[in-house]
């Protein structure tokens, strides 16, 4: 009989000792989705009518990555071997990190900004160094150049940046990459739908930029789980030592080339958010909400010190937001995904009764 201890269990790196376990508030979320910036309607249909002709044989099969990124590649304008696809975006970043983060090494990272990146630096022995941005939330260009150290080995911009919606333009990454030539620049291009520029075309002859992509946000695939990094050879390479080489499932596989081929749906559901975004700022201004110019799906406001009651009373109301209150120089903040304008409008009305009730709770207070 195998009989298991309860008193001694084998300890992990002391790494993740330290880290913190994160879980992502999702739980029940049968309401209008505006807490996750994801796709707020559905996939394009002909992606539903692929995953409706998945036969029982090719579930038995292992998932086969290769011919898919030569598509991905072909999409891109680049080499075949310039692209590997993973699971979502997250196991890109995970994958990167793992592949040339070590001890003595720093990533660098302009904040507020995407969570996961210092979670899975935690995960290394590299030392994550946070710049912080200024109130406006722009992009801290001068600053992040000047926090470029020899040590450094990664910078990690997302482009937009989230929470804010901020971006770096061309000339400043170009520039960031020029100055760090022993480091890697990630540009993290999971919004690019939304703003319309990319660094995509700059891939092999910068030899330290690599691009992340993700079907999660404008193709509406985010249960699939499908990301890609395009890079140059010599560092795709390491990366494909560290990947799994079954980490992307054979139904995301089976649904890409559909996403990707369906440019008229992407254009209709793009149109349809900025259109709402448009919207639903107006109607921000018009309540009197700070908020920052956003080139992506979502939109950050500024609600002060009542913010946990407005998340609560928007919740109440059908519609989840997402409490960025504990993001670098965020405090009081919360961010609003852009769905359509009718998603919007109804959002906006929730909105204009949620402050109304906190601005009576103030004056009775
Ligand atoms: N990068 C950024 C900037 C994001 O906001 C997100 C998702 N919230 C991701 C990456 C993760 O994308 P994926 O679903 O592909 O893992």
């Amino acid at each position: 009989m195998v009989k298991t201890s309860t008193a001694v269990h084998p300890s992990p790196r002391s790494r993740v000792q330290a880290m913190k376990e994160y879980h992502p508030p999702l739980g029940n979320r049968d309401a209008l989705r505006l807490d996750f910036n994801e796709n707020t309607l559905a996939c394009s249909p002909i992606v539903c009518e692929v995953l409706g002709q998945i036969s029982a044989g090719h579930l038995t099969r292992y998932p086969e990555r290769e011919p898919m990124e030569r598509i991905v590649a072909e999409h891109l304008g680049l080499d075949a071997e310039q692209v590997v696809l993973t699971n979502g975006v997250d196991e890109a970043i995970h994958v990167l990190f793992e592949t040339f983060l070590e001890s003595g090494d720093e990533l660098l990272l302009p904040v507020p900004t995407y969570t996961m990146y210092e979670v899975y630096s935690s995960a290394t022995d590299a030392r994550c160094v946070a710049v912080q941005a200024a109130d406006d939330l722009k992009f801290p260009f001068e600053r992040l150049l000047a926090a470029i150290t020899p040590n450094t080995k990664i910078i990690a911009i997302a482009n937009p940046n989230s929470p804010s919606g901020s971006v770096a333009s061309r000339e400043q990454i170009l520039e960031i990459a020029r100055r760090a030539t022993h480091a890697v620049v990630l540009v993290d291009e999971a919004y690019f739908h939304f703003h319309g520029e990319t660094v995509v075309d700059c891939i092999g002859t910068i030899p330290n930029l690599v691009v992340a992509r993700t079907f999660s946000k404008a193709y509406g695939l985010a249960g699939l789980r499908l990301g890609l990094l395009a890079g140059p050879l010599e560092l795709m390479r390491w990366v494909r030592r560290v990947l799994s080489p079954y980490s992307v499932n054979s139904l995301a596989l089976a649904c890409l080339p559909a996403a990707l081929g369906d440019a008229a749906y992407i254009d209709r559901y793009v149109g349809e958010v900025l259109a709402a975004r448009s919207e639903f700022e107006a109607a921000l201004d018009a309540a009197n909400v700070r908020r920052w110019p956003s080139r992506a799906n979502f939109v950050l406001v500024e609600i002060g010190e009542r913010y946990a009651e407005f998340v609560r009373l928007m919740n109440a109301g059908g519609v989840l937001v997402r409490d960025r209150s504990n993001d670098p120089g965020c405090d009081g903040r919360v961010r609003i995904t852009i769905g359509t304008r009718q998603q919007m409008r109804e959002a906006a009305s929730v909105l204009n009764e949620t402050l109304a009730k906190l601005r009576a709770g103030r004056r009775s207070q």
